[in-house]
């Protein structure tokens, strides 16, 4: 079993494929039992080792249907296994959509929700703040349903929770009625950018930009929700765009960057130069979400919108002094805060730094060069991508750290959702909450 960037593996003892959750309670109780571990593996797209076990894993394919669709509530009853696009082509066949959604659909539900997702966006929270309910699978085999009314001490900690609290089988989302995008993408000085952070936020509903080590200029992307009627890019334009540039051709580029990392420079001014103003009107999830096909770690960070400039300042101090070179993007993003105990966005709106590098080329000192960085900015990293810290040094990042590890210990007592990703971040289950 590996993750999307294979830079994950593991051999579990058992792979089970439940169809209910009465199924889901009795691997539960019988991995617990025996005091065996238990893991659930969402489209492994996490470049964390979180859904990686020795023990079972659990695999939800079979537990991916929509349950019930409220139109005139705008909500959807769905089975936690269900992928974001799955469910964004359900939902835009009754008229309904995600309000949000991030560079990419082809993650599951709960794995998605559990890590914190999210797209970009100065009003939007990530895909945790649209739960309503989630139906779980506690740590002694107990089915628990939790909402904001019956279970609030309890719903305010579980949706972001890295699969430490339970199997999650079923969730509730808050949804919009379907809407169409303005996309518009353009080229620009990363310095204009940067002088103005507010105004880039406000600039669009959904706006980020993509700059690249080295150079002047970023690709932005605007994305305004339009009562205009779609005009999708034609065929032969998203082949163009979407699959040989940013796929093909980029991974060309790629390559011969890890090959010979002195010609990075030169690819960085090639891929700037090479990307290419758009602007279409298509339906939503379209828009937001794009094939990935070029394989490559992350890193991200959530800081203080207030101290995006400064610290991209010195993100840009720490790619020109690298030994070997950035070969992908610098990414920025921006989130509202939200009322999650372990979201990312808890009390705080975000702007969000993403480094990433080319699978195969070094990335470590790059990592954690920029980590320091966000770190001195009160960054918190995104529970699904790569980071170096530790549970000792995340709680004090997060108010309602320690009301976390009460209902963590309360629903898991036994760590049986417990990895060795999860104890390093998390921290051992019966250990004296952190202060
Ligand atoms: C190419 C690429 C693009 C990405 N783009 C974005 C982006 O735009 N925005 C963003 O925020 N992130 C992004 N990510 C990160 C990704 O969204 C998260 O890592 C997400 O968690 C992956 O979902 P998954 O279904 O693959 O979950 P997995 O990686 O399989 O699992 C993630 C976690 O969820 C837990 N989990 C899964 N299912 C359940 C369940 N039913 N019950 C309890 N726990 C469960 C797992 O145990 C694990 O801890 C991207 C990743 C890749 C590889």
């Amino acid at each position: 079993m590996h993750n999307w960037a294979r830079n994950q593996a593991c051999v579990p003892a058992d792979v089970v494929f439940p169809t209910s959750i009465d199924e889901v309670s009795s691997v539960v109780s019988v991995a617990r039992d025996a005091g065996r571990r238990v893991r659930v593996i969402g489209a492994a797209h996490s470049f964390t080792a979180a859904a990686m076990t020795d023990g079972v894993l659990v695999c939800l394919d079979d537990m991916a249907d929509v349950i019930e669709v409220d139109r005139e509530q705008c909500r959807v009853r769905v089975q936690a296994g269900i992928t974001l696009r799955a469910l964004s082509l359900r939902l835009d066949a009754e008229g309904l959509a995600l309000e949000n959604l991030g560079d990419i659909d082809v993650q599951s539900l709960a794995g998605a929700i559990a890590t914190g997702t999210h797209g970009t966006g100065a009003e939007f929270g990530g895909l945790a703040t649209q739960v309503e309910e989630m139906t779980l699978v506690d740590g002694c085999g107990e089915v628990r349903t939790l909402d904001a009314v019956s279970t609030p001490e309890e719903f305010a900690v579980s949706r972001v929770s890295l699969g430490a609290l339970g199997v999650v089988c079923e969730v509730v989302l808050r949804c919009v009625p379907a809407f169409c995008l303005h996309a518009r993408e353009t080229i620009e000085p990363l310095d204009d950018l940067l002088s103005d952070v507010a105004g880039f936020a406000a600039s669009a509903d959904h706006a980020e930009f993509f700059w690249m080590p080295g150079a002047r200029r970023c690709q932005v992307k605007r994305n305004t929700r339009t009562d205009a009627p779609p005009r999708p890019q034609g065929r032969v334009g998203y082949v163009r765009d979407k699959i040989i540039a940013e796929n093909l051709a980029f991974g060309v580029v790629c390559r011969v960057g890890r090959r010979w990392p002195a010609l990075a420079p030169r690819i960085a001014r090639l891929v700037s130069s090479s990307v290419s103003e758009r602007e279409l009107v298509d339906v939503s999830h379209r828009v937001f979400a794009s094939p990935r096909h070029v394989r490559f770690v992350e890193m991200e960070y959530g800081i203080p919108l207030e101290h995006l400039d400064a610290a991209m300042a010195e993100v840009r101090g720490v790619t020109a002094s690298l030994s070997f070179p950035a070969l992908f993007p610098v990414e920025v993003r921006v989130s509202a805060a939200d009322d999650i105990a372990l979201s990312p966005g808890f009390g705080r709106a975000n702007a969000w730094v993403a480094v990433h590098q080319y699978r195969g080329a070094p990335f470590e000192a790059y990592f954690q060069r920029v980590a320091q960085v966000m770190d001195a900015y009160d960054g918190r990293p995104h529970w699904g991508k790569m980071h170096f810290s530790s549970a000792a040094d995340l709680a004090s990042r997060y108010p309602l750290w320690n009301r976390f590890a009460v209902v963590r210990s309360r629903f898991d007592p036994d760590g049986v959702f417990t990895n060795e990703y999860v104890d390093r971040v998390l921290g051992p289950v019966r250990g004296e909450p952190t202060p």
